[in-house]
């Protein structure tokens, strides 16, 4: 059935292909992502294999896309703080024990300090 999947992604970036892996489990589409070892041992090989693929059901395809979209989104906003609706935020990540244990990433307004979560991962 090798022939039937159809590729809806590609990412350069494991966690990326993951999120949107993640995302059309929780839909129900079953998928497969390509390539993710060669690209997570060396980042320089993501371009010349066309990036962390994934791939669906062809009869999955159209909802798989949608899904990804939504999810590409998702990770990128908010861009605007959700106090003051400026849009100079800055991406942090909290560090704990000496950068063994990675906390989530958070998002901070550099206009009036507000500090948040990030949606997805
Ligand atoms: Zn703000």
């Amino acid at each position: 059935m090798e022939d039937d999947l159809v590729t809806v992604a590609s990412y350069s970036l494991f966690t990326d292909a993951d999120m949107a892996r993640i995302d059309l489990e929780a839909e129900g589409i079953s998928c497969r992502l390509e390539n993710e070892n060669t690209v997570v041992a060396n980042i320089a090989y993501a371009n010349a294999v066309g990036g962390i693929r994934i791939r669906v059901r062809r009869e999955d395809e159209q909802r798989a896309r949608a899904i990804v979209e939504r999810s590409a989104r998702i990770s990128e906003k908010p861009s605007f703080c959700p106090e003051c609706d400026a849009g100079d935020i800055e991406l942090i990540e909290t560090r704990l024990l000496f950068g063994l244990l990675r906390g989530h990433p958070k998002r901070r307004c550099r206009r009036c300090g507000y500090t948040w979560e990030r949606v997805g991962l």
